[in-house]
């Protein structure tokens, strides 16, 4: 049976590179009928965050995932969460002391660094050297004891089989082979503090959980050897593992980092912004993997069908803003009316454009704002900016805008538009087209000279959304105080 996991480590919030990892997990899931899992990897204690797992999982749910077993949902394997399995880890763990597999190590920190110093100066890679080299079992036991009567706490570590290779068909990368002699030395699987290290924890519960297939980043490769050899220490057969390319940055071509500020890279930070989760989720899968075909676009029942992990990409995944915005706004333009409204209304509420506890005239006139600018917007906080001249006093109306009033036919259309619009009961889009369209019949001024004129004296910009409308929604009063001063 086919079980994949999603294993988050909840140190932050959930970053695109990890939001990808559970993408791909999720969609070869539901592809082939099998488990979604989530698990979470919180053993570093000290770098879990608090509320990390709760914003990894909201985030997920707003991407649109979900899954069959997890810390929230529960199930047959639990528990989800590996501070809660040590009493799992433990026998474990002893089983491989018993088999002389493993064994406490009182080296202090002070100590490997002093080895790993030494190592450097003489060329070397830093390694673990084994401590109880060239002694027999009693001075060993002697050895143990003094470090016990000094009251220094062991970690365990898993003896590292010699001069062995560790391969493995990776459904990306092809065949990766490591020797064991270059991992530097026997590792950690147990800390001082009792709990497990990732790569041992991770092998025991993939195993536990009988997860079939591991799809995670590039950057966990080099555990991958440490993993096999905890599998065969147990005589367990490893999952199938896939590792995937590393994003880089479409600008600079350098590997995304997470300092890097000038790239939004968590999720919660496109969802404040008012992004469309669909459209995120659209992005992100093409982060290292393609559908055959053209199109880019599709929605997520047709990825689940097409999802093929043969297609993931060795190459890195360029992360392009470009294509980030194009998509989002190809999913705004298809989105429902209402669900834009209501992501674009607490825009212009954040924006401070709009009081928080609009009323209903205010809210029919963001409406109908919003509406006007629909099809341009790749997110929703976008709007406060391009809409601004609807907020703002606008600015002095500048030197190519006012070369183009500064004609004959100018202010003839100003002074129609002005008598005409005065007298208007009801001052909306259509009254307003009819307006110019009767200023065209009755003057013969057309087309540009006709309505350049009036969009920038109400606007004072030359370009913008449709004119009859943008000067609905400057509103009666303002419109007339503004050519006024255009004309003076
Ligand atoms: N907790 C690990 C991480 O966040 C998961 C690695 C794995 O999938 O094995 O990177």
């Amino acid at each position: 049976a086919i079980r994949v996991r999603y294993a988050p480590s909840p140190t932050g919030h959930l970053h695109i590179g990890n939001a990808r990892t559970a993408i791909f997990n999720y969609l070869f899931a539901r592809h082939n009928k099998g488990k979604f899992i989530i698990r979470i990897e919180d053993t570093d204690t000290k770098r879990n965050v608090a509320d990390g797992e709760k914003s990894q999982l909201d985030n997920l749910k707003w991407l649109g995932l979900d899954w069959d077993e997890g810390p929230d949902v529960g199930g047959d394997y639990g528990p989800y969460r590996q501070s809660e399995r040590k009493d799992i880890y433990t026998p474990l763990i002893q089983q491989l002391i018993d088999e002389g597999k493993a064994y406490e190590s009182y080296r202090t920190e002070e100590q490997l660094t002093a080895d790993r110093d030494a190592q450097k100066a003489r060329g070397e890679m830093p390694h673990y050297e084994y401590e109880y080299a060239g002694m027999n079992d009693d001075e060993k036991a002697q050895a143990i004891a003094d470090a016990k009567a000094k009251g220094l706490k062991p970690v365990i570590r898993f003896r590292v089989p010699k001069n062995h290779e560790y391969a493995w068909d990776d459904i990306v990368k092809g065949n990766v082979s490591f020797n064991s002699d270059t991992i530097g030395g026997d590792f950690v699987i147990r800390k001082r503090d009792g709990m497990p290290t990732y790569n041992f924890a991770v092998v025991c519960d993939d195993h536990l959980m009988k997860i079939s297939h591991v799809f995670r980043g590039d950057d966990h490769v080099a555990n991958t050897p440490k993993q096999l050899m905890i599998y065969e220490a147990f005589g367990w057969q490893a999952p199938k593992f896939g590792h995937m390319s590393l994003i880089i940055s479409a600008d600079t071509g350098k590997k995304l980092s997470k300092r890097d500020e000038s790239v939004l890279q968590f999720i919660e930070q496109y969802r404040k912004l008012g992004y469309l989760p669909d459209a995120m989720f659209n992005f992100i899968l093409l982060l290292g993997w393609s559908p055959v075909g053209e199109d880019e676009i599709f929605n997520k029942r047709e990825f689940i069908k097409m999802y093929d992990e043969t297609r993931l990409s060795k190459s890195p995944a360029k992360f392009d803003s470009k294509k980030l915005e194009w998509i989002n706004n190809q999913y705004v333009k298809e989105a429902d009316n209402s669900t834009i409204m209501d992501l674009a209304l607490r825009q212009l509420i954040a924006g401070g454009n709009i009081p928080a506890n609009p009323d209903n005239k205010t809210i029919e006139w963001a409406r109908q704002l919003i509406m006007l600018y629909k099809r341009e917007m790749s997110y929703m906080a976008q709007i406060n900016d391009m809409a601004s001249v609807f907020f703002e006093e606008p600015d002095q109306i500048d030197g190519d805008a006012l070369a183009e009033i500064s004609n004959d036919t100018a202010p003839v259309v100003l002074k129609e538009f002005l008598d005409r619009i005065q007298k208007l009961d009801i001052f909306d889009s259509v009254e307003i087209f009819k307006t110019i369209k009767a200023i065209q019949k009755d003057t013969k001024i057309k087309g540009r000279q006709l309505w350049m004129p009036i969009r920038i004296a109400v606007t004072h910009e030359m370009h913008g959304p449709e004119l009859p409308e943008s000067v609905e929604l400057v509103g009666k009063e303002k419109a007339v105080e503004h050519i006024k001063e255009t004309l003076a």
